[in-house]
């Protein structure tokens, strides 16, 4: 079993209530997310570094996991925001694992960046937890296409590229022969693919919640651009503020919590079985939900890292 949440609660510092805080935000990108990042932080009268993740190099021995930039040696931040691009996870979870082993607090863990990433690996742990996601099945290379849609169900089918971001992996096959075509080309093109259920009555809409630290704080319904099944708002769909049900609401909580997530966004598909979890994912972007929503989610973010390096004083009792 991976237990995220022990790992990462037994690590923090936790340091004197109302002291400014050092934060770290682990990002090679200079963008509204970012921005609104560093934004807020120092509203708050803490001190925000962005630091570019590919840009850190460590020395990794035992007595002195630190982390280093430009020619020095980070200082112990208070909390680190990892904001990990798709493209270089493998290297920026090691930046992050190498925070850990120093015993700073990290919003996202690394074990939780790397498993939400890996489609397979996602889909295997929500199953695990008895998460509602689309019926979904996977393979290398068997030499029975139809038994592999057999697993899922009947056309129409979701064939889905494990490496797809945005959307640009994903085909709808409305037919059984139509799913074949697409299996058969991504297997002659060697892509990794999973084959899923059509949730059809989602009807090109999906709900994004933003789980932070087990409660979901904002939420949003994406619809795609006229036409399309895909909801992706990089694909010209469009976002507004959703009233979610308590079952999503718990769904969404519960995937946030399988990876660890402190700050997540969590993909649902509305079925006439329930809320369906599409995608956990560890960078969530804050443009779309604060302005669908309304709220300052970055300041709610901060919230939570106060909550978590700073003790609540307990009040002394008077004699
Ligand atoms: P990506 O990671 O590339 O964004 P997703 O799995 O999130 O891929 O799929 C993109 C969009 O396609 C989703 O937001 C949703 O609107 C639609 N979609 C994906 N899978 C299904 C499915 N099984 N049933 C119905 N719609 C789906």
């Amino acid at each position: 079993e991976l237990d995220f949440e022990v790992y990462h609660t037994r690590r923090v510092r936790s340091i004197a209530p109302n002291r400014a805080l050092r934060v770290a935000v682990l990002s090679r990108e200079n963008n509204y997310s970012t921005n609104r990042l560093v934004e807020e932080g120092e509203k708050r009268g803490h001190s925000v570094e962005v630091i570019d993740t590919t840009r850190c190099y460590m020395a990794i021995n035992a007595m002195a996991p630190d982390v280093y930039y430009d020619g020095k040696r980070l200082p112990r931040y208070d909390a680190v925001i990892p904001r990990i691009g798709t493209s270089i996870t493998p290297y920026g979870t090691a930046v992050v694992r190498q925070f850990e082993s120093i015993g700073t607090y990290v919003v996202n863990g690394s074990a939780g960046i790397t498993s939400s990433r890996d489609k397979l690996h996602a889909h295997q742990l929500l199953a695990r937890h008895r998460i509602g996601m689309p019926p979904t099945a996977f393979a290398n290379s068997p030499k029975d296409t139809s038994n592999l849609i057999g697993l899922v169900g009947t056309a129409p089918l979701i064939v889905k590229l494990l490496e797809s971001t945005q959307g640009k992996g994903v085909v709808l096959a409305e037919t059984k022969k139509a799913a074949e075509s697409v299996i058969d080309a991504f297997r002659g093109l060697k892509a990794n693919f999973l084959v899923q259920d059509f949730i059809k009555e989602a009807a090109g809409e999906d709900i994004r919640c933003l789980v932070v630290n087990g409660k979901v704080v904002a939420s949003m319904k994406r619809t795609g651009s006229e036409g399309d099944f895909r909801s992706n708002l990089h694909r010209g769909g469009t976002a507004q503020k959703v009233r979610i049900t308590k079952e999503e609401r718990d769904t969404a909580v519960r995937a946030a919590r399988v990876f660890g997530l402190g700050f997540a966004g969590v993909d649902i598909l509305r079925s006439h079985s329930g809320p369906k979890v599409l995608e956990v994912n560890s960078s969530p972007g804050l443009e779309g939900i604060e302005l669908a929503s309304e709220k300052n989610i970055a300041g709610l973010l901060y919230d939570a890292i106060e909550e978590k390096v700073r003790p609540t004083p307990v009040p002394r009792r008077k004699k």
